[in-house]
């Protein structure tokens, strides 16, 4: 599987102190929010929401990139899910999410990603279709990255964990 290793465990996105990057599941304007984006904002602390005032606004799909202030990352990659339903083609732009996520990875040197579930909070998809289109993006982004060796998906509870390995031991097999 192109020598990088996809994994997915049970954990707080901001919690994951020996990834090089993590990725926020991000509103348009990179502001401090509920779920994901509040979690990553308050352990980073106000300086990630002044440096995103200048990326600001994203489009669905679209992917940037900051520091980490003060979280344990060297990054943090914010992305626009698409609100489920309403952000169409949503499969498309939330497949998007993850490869502009990795490439902007990859560009930038950094050896490892985490992700959460983006899409499935507040923007309402569901999270075994997101799983699936996840894993999708993955396998058709991994021939092109270099410096990427480690991805990994963080899931809030255990039966979204499931669902997710679940997707990932059929996603990526023959890969
Ligand atoms: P979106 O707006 O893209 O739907 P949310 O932040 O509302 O993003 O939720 C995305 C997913 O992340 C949901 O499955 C939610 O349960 C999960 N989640 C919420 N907080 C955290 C966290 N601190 N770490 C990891 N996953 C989280």
């Amino acid at each position: 599987m192109t020598g990088v290793r996809v994994e997915c465990v049970k954990g707080n996105i901001a919690a994951q102190p020996d990834m090089d990057a993590v990725v926020n599941a991000a509103n348009a304007q990179l502001l401090p929010g509920s779920g994901v984006a509040g979690a990553i904002h308050s352990a980073a602390g106000p300086g990630l929401a002044e440096e995103c005032r200048a990326l600001a606004p994203i489009s669905p799909g679209e992917a940037v990139i900051s520091s980490a202030h003060n979280l344990p990352n060297r990054h943090v990659i914010h992305c626009l899910g698409p609100v489920y339903g309403v952000d169409e083609p949503s499969d498309r732009l939330l497949a998007e999410c993850y490869r502009n996520a990795l490439l902007l990875a990859d560009h930038n040197g950094l050896a490892s990603v985490a992700f959460p579930a983006i899409s499935t909070g507040v923007f309402g998809y569901p999270l075994a279709d997101a799983a699936t289109v996840a894993m999708k993006a993955l396998a058709d982004t991994l021939p092109s990255l270099g410096s990427v060796r480690l991805i990994r998906f963080v899931l809030f509870s255990d039966q979204d964990l499931s669902v997710f390995q679940e997707a990932l031991e059929s996603g990526l097999s023959g890969q």
